[in-house]
This record gives C-alpha cells, sequence and structure tokens, in this order.
C-alpha cells in the first residue's frame, strides 16, 4: 500500500470537500458514539475495569519477552508452529513461504489491521494467489481498491448507494437498493470461496500465553469460517498482542466489543488452541503463528512512547475525535488512521514521512477518555511533536515564521504586563469578525483556523473567568 502521510493536509481538503463522506462520517459518528456510551452505562465500575486492563497490557509489556517466549512454547505442544518476523517483508516472505510450498492457490482472509500494515494481499497477488478479502467492509474496500478507512468498520466512508453502485460495477449485478439484499449477496459469493479456499489467513486479537491461544471477535461468522474450513490456517500478531491468562481476558472481553461497536460480546468469538486433534471435526489441519515486529520492540524500548504498544485496536479513539469524524481514515496516509494512527504511525514507519500527523489533533483528550486501557494519547502526541521539532531524525525542521511566531508567543505568555496587554488588543482586534456569538471571516492565515467550524470568540481573559469562578 503507497503511502501518503506527507499529503495529509492536501488529503484532508479533499476529504472536506466531499459530500458523501461528510455525511457518512456524521451519521457514524453519532450513531456509534450513542452505542458506545450506552454499552459502557451498564458496567458497575467501567473505570476500574479500564484502570485493570491498563496494569495488565502495562505489566505484560514489562515482560514481553518471557511471555512471548511462554506463548511459542504452548503454541508448539498443541501442534502448531511458530515464525518470528522481524519486519514487513520477512512477514511476507514466510506467509508466501507457507502458501507456495503447499500449494496454495486461494486464500480467505478475515479482517487483519496487521496483514494491511505488511501489505500481504499484494505479495500474495504476486504469487498468483487469489485472496478474498470475507469480513463484509474489507469485501467491499476489496472491490473499489482501496484501503480500509477505520480500525473496525474498513468501509464506512461509502453509502449504501456507493457500494450498490460498486457491486453493479464490478460484480456485474442489477442495482440493488436494499442493504440487507447486499449483505445476502455477498454472503452468497463469499459462502463459495470459502468452501473452495486453500488457506485462512487471520489476525489475532489476543494471544494468550498460558494456553498458546489465538482469540478472534467477530460479528459475521466469516473468520469462524476461515479458520475452520481451508486445511492451512495462518494467523498473524504484532508482539504487543500477547496477554498472559485466560482470566486477563475475562477483562478484555468485557471491554472490547464494548468499545469497538457498542455491544456487550461480540456475536462471535473463536478461541483456537492449535490445529485440529484427532478425532475432531472443525479445525485446520495445519496452523502456523506469525509473530510480528516491524519497528515493535523500538517503541517498547521507549518508555516515553511504550504506551502506543497497549493498543488493542478497537477503534474507540477514532469514533469519537472531532478531526477524525471530519477528515475521515484516507486522509491519514495509511494503515491506522485517528488519534491512534497519528501516534503509531510515525513509530512504525518512516518517521519524516510521517511528521505532520502528530498535529492531526486539537488536544481536546476525547481519545484518552474512551480508551478502554487508557493510552494517554495527548501526551504521546505532544512528546512526538516534540521530538519532531528539536530530533532531525524525526521530522522537517519548523520553518523560520513559525519560530518566529512561537518564540514571540512563549515570550508573550511568560510577561505578564505583555500578556495582559496582548489580550486587551486581542478582544477589540476580533470585533469586526463577530457574527451572531462566533468569529467569522477571519483574516488569512487565520481563516484556515475558522474555515470548518465555529470558533468561539474571546469575551474575558482567562483571569477575568477564574475570579468570577472562584467567587461563586
Ligand atoms: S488507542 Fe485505545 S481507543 Fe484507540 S484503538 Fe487503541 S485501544 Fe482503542
Amino acid at each position: 500500500m503507497e503511502i501518503r502521510c506527507d499529503q495529509f493536509q492536501e488529503l484532508s481538503k479533499k476529504a472536506l470537500k466531499d459530500w458523501h463522506l461528510q455525511q457518512a462520517l456524521q451519521s457514524f459518528g453519532t450513531r456509534i458514539q450513542a452505542m458506545r456510551n450506552s454499552a459502557f452505562s451498564l458496567l458497575d465500575n467501567p473505570e476500574g475495569l479500564r484502570e485493570q486492563a491498563h496494569n495488565i497490557k502495562k505489566e505484560t509489556l514489562e515482560r514481553l519477552d518471557e511471555y512471548l517466549e511462554h506463548l511459542e512454547k504452548k503454541v508448539i505442544r498443541t501442534g502448531g508452529r511458530v515464525h518470528w518476523a522481524r519486519d514487513a517483508r520477512h512477514a511476507r516472505q514466510l506467509i508466501e513461504t507457507i502458501a507456495l510450498n503447499k500449494g496454495v492457490k486461494t486464500v480467505v482472509k478475515g479482517k487483519s489491521m496487521v496483514t494491511e500494515e505488511i501489505a500481504l494481499n499484494e505479495a500474495l497477488a504476486d504469487c498468483g494467489i487469489e485472496v478474498s478479502e470475507t469480513d463484509l467492509g474489507e469485501f467491499i474496500i476489496q472491490l473499489a481498491g482501496e484501503p480500509p478507512s477505520h480500525l473496525v468498520g474498513p468501509a464506512i466512508h461509502k453509502t449504501k448507494e456507493q457500494i450498490a453502485e460498486l457491486f453493479s460495477e464490478k460484480l456485474g449485478v442489477r442495482r440493488m437498493e436494499d442493504p440487507q439484499e447486499m449483505t445476502m449477496f455477498a454472503r452468497k459469493t463469499l459462502r463459495k470461496r470459502f468452501l473452495e479456499a486453500d488457506m485462512g489467513i487471520t489476525g489475532v486479537n489476543f494471544a494468550v500465553a498460558e494456553t498458546g491461544s489465538i482469540v478472534l471477535f467477530e460479528n459475521e461468522g466469516n473468520i469462524r469460517l476461515s479458520t475452520t474450513l481451508p486445511k492451512i490456517h495462518v494467523a498473524i500478531m504484532g508482539i504487543e498482542k500477547v496477554i498472559p491468562t485466560l482470566e486477563d481476558l475475562n477483562v478484555f472481553l468485557k471491554l472490547l466489543a464494548r468499545s469497538t461497536t457498542g455491544q456487550k460480546l461480540s456475536s462471535y468469538i473463536s478461541i483456537i488452541t492449535g490445529p485440529k486433534r484427532d478425532g475432531e471435526r472443525d479445525g485446520a489441519e495445519e496452523f502456523h503463528l506469525i509473530i510480528l515486529d516491524n519497528g515493535r520492540s523500538r517503541i517498547l524500548a521507549d518508555e516515553e512512547l511504550r504506551e502506543t504498544l497497549y493498543c488493542i485496536r478497537c477503534g474507540a479513539c477514532l469514533d469519537f475525535c472531532p478531526v477524525y469524524l471530519k477528515i475521515g481514515g484516507h486522509s491519514y496516509g495509511w494503515v491506522y488512521s485517528g488519534p491512534i494512527g497519528s501516534i503509531l504511525t510515525p513509530q512504525l514507519i518512516n518517521r519524516k514521512q510521517a511528521y505532520l500527523l502528530p498535529y492531526a489533533s486539537t488536544l481536546c483528550g476525547a481519545c484518552a477518555e474512551v480508551c478502554p486501557v487508557k493510552i494517554n494519547i495527548p501526551k504521546i502526541l505532544l512528546v512526538l511533536r516534540k521530538r519532531l521539532i528539536e530530533d532531525p531524525k524525526w521530522g522537517k525542521p519548523t520553518s523560520m515564521t513559525e519560530r518566529v511566531i512561537f518564540a514571540l508567543y512563549a515570550y508573550i505568555m511568560r510577561n505578564r504586563w505583555l500578556y495582559e496587554k496582548a489580550s486587551r488588543i486581542a478582544r477589540i482586534a476580533q470585533r469586526p469578525f463577530m457574527k451572531k456569538g462566533v468569529l467569522k471571516n477571519l483574516p488569512p492565515p487565520l481563516n484556515r483556523w475558522n474555515r470548518h467550524h465555529e470558533v468561539a470568540p474571546l469575551e474575558k481573559t482567562f483571569k477575568q473567568q477564574w475570579k468570577e469562578f472562584s467567587n461563586k
């Protein structure tokens, strides 16, 4: 997949002008936020649970080597094979080798962000292997030849009319109006592919070191079919996906579906421990687990950024991010979008290419408030911004204009007299631009700031507001 993170500004501008995208994002955001909040309101102690999940991730990553070795031993003991992949290219080679050695011609795939990260589909296609995405959203974007625009809902950027058009154009069927009918059509098309597939490839939501099991959450049943019908199952996970025990899984069971889709539990949860055993009717005959690093151990070694690896890819931070809900996933230019993309992408790919992403945030903190594992995303964004400015290895040097503006700003903020004078001048200067209680038509370059959202005017200084608040 082409990396276009350095085009973040152009892609965002295009997204803001895309009427269909704006409709889709608005309706998605409203629905998913209400569903997530309602699902969390049913928990006795949601904060305690999030804290528990955070601590499990923290403690696991502190002893990650031990847990990964334990996981490897258990997978081998249950009849599976484990492969360690240094980077994306290595992971692709490992999977290609397994497929080519077994004469695999067709693959069915469950939704997996890590396979997007390593651009697996393209690599398998180059080897002459036909890959079918089986998650409905992935099926749609595979037909459209697009990358996913959300961690969980890869096709949320498409309206039902666009999907109907796509089915008709790519699959040569009459234009369908009813989403139910389109779903049934996709299901029928995919059913045949499941039955014929030589290999199933999936990601991993959690890998349990205690038992050597991998755990997969889904709502459509396609992952269960991908892991049980083909003779070979290959699962791929980042090193951070391991958790110590099944008891720990219990904590994530309560959090993941609530954060992802606002459900108490996903419709299907598969716990797969090795290949099918003698006498068992279902399951793959061969099970391979690929454990991928691809820059993760570098993140692990960095104490200021390590929390990034706590992520369980639930997508909640995207659903509540005011920036993501305006510009959509494709603007971020690579696989991971939204707040998690803004902190993960610059750490995984060439940092200079992704230097704009940590700025794709208002630092409002909504992401941290909903993150089920309590990742302090705003703090990580600030660490990244600081490094991008200060360290030439990380980013692009800031322009002279920007440096002068910020130096001036810092000088004013440190000088009480200047600060008070500047606030007074700003309040007077804003008057010609005030309309119905908000600032409109600011002159360039300030108009970039209020072109797509309303800016509240500065009516009272912070000190005045603080005084009033304290006297209440
Ligand atoms: S950062 Fe948190 S909220 Fe965002 S996808 Fe990861 S786990 Fe979910």
